[in-house]
């Protein structure tokens, strides 16, 4: 087949989901116990192996050693960088923008390019203090020629962020360009180098969806949302959003004997409708989102391990995979 230009077109269009905070509700850092049984795991699973330098020992650890041994899910609450666009995009403003933050602040500029503008966007799901309480703690918010420009459905952003900041007690005066663009549910935007979709989510108080689309590449962050009964028609409305996601990154935070009895109607789904929607929608690879902040990595583990046996046992031709979003996670798409 000749070499076409569009063919080259195609092949650099880069879009990355980055992970900066995924854990659901409340931050939940790792303590010396959690610490001293990974270095346990690692030890034991190390028996037997002789390691001749450092890169023996890195082989080891990338491919032999479970997650568990090697990782940790996370501490930071909601923030998902998408990366691809013409300017800085985030989901979300939880405690995770503040290793963002940090990480521009060490000199990686996060796949950025030189000269791009320092334009950062923030695609707010909601108000809900997990996903804005990482906003005083992002330093390009005190930096002069800054621009953050705040995109939600949410009337009262600006005096979300505004009280916050108040109260937050942090004696620095907010330097950078800030603004709040409302978005309107259901209409469709051009923001950043991307085609942008809004859905509103089943919530108390309401939460927002965001699809994003680029040369025919796409990524959904579908958090804080509960899926009902009515989930199971085939006109439901999150079908056609979800509708052959490249990545489609979806609350998850129960499994599904909490979601249905004791946290009905709190506002979150279970891993077992996540992945009954990502199959029906046609999802590529589904990442489950907003991690339950009470449980460990070994139970956060067999979690995973448990759902995606659901999603053989419910479409073993599916080749949609799963994974679990944790703190550091990257996903190309
Ligand atoms: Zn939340
Ligand atoms: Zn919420």
């Amino acid at each position: 087949m000749p070499f076409m230009f569009g063919d080259f077109l195609d092949r650099g269009v880069f879009v990355k989901a980055r992970f900066w905070g995924t854990r659901g509700s409340l931050p939940a850092a790792a303590d010396t116990l959690d610490v001293r049984a990974k270095l346990v795991e690692a030890l034991m699973a190390s028996r037997g192996h002789v390691f001749r330098n450092e890169r023996d020992i890195d082989d080891f650890v990338d491919r032999e050693l479970p997650f568990t041994g090697r990782g940790y899910y996370g501490t930071n609450t909601a923030c998902v960088q998408i990366e691809g666009g013409t300017e800085y995009v985030l989901c979300d403003a939880g405690t995770g923008i503040r290793d963002f933050s940090n990480h521009l602040a060490a000199g990686d500029n996060a796949g950025d390019t030189d000269g791009r503008p320092k334009l950062f966007n923030i695609f707010l799901s909601h108000l809900h203090w997990d996903h804005i309480q990482g906003f005083p703690f992002f330093m390009p918010a005190y930096a002069e020629g800054s621009r953050i420009v705040v995109h939600g459905c949410h009337p009262g952003m600006r005096s979300a962020f505004s009280y916050q900041q108040e109260h937050a007690d942090i004696p620095l005066t907010l330097r950078a360009d800030i603004s709040y663009e409302m978005l309107e549910p259901g209409w469709e935007y051009d923001i950043a180098g991307f085609h942008v979709r809004t859905i509103t989510q089943n919530h108390p108080g309401d939460s927002f969806g965001y699809r994003f689309e680029k040369a025919g590449k796409s990524i959904v962050y579908s958090t804080d949302c509960e899926h009902f009964e009515d989930s199971a028609g085939d006109d439901y409305r999150f079908l056609d959003f979800f509708r052959d996601a490249d990545l489609l990154i979806i609350d998850a935070q129960y499994e599904l004997g909490a979601a249905g009895l004791a946290k009905e109607n709190w506002g979150h789904s279970s891993n077992i409708v996540a992945v009954e929607l990502g199959v029906r929608s046609g999802v590529r690879r589904l990442c489950l989102f907003h991690n339950e902040p009470t449980i460990d990595d070994a139970a956060l583990t067999g979690f995973l391990e448990g759902t995606r046996r659901y999603r053989t046992l419910y479409d073993e031709g599916s080749g949609m995979t799963v994974d679990l979003a944790y703190d550091g996670l990257e996903i190309n798409i």
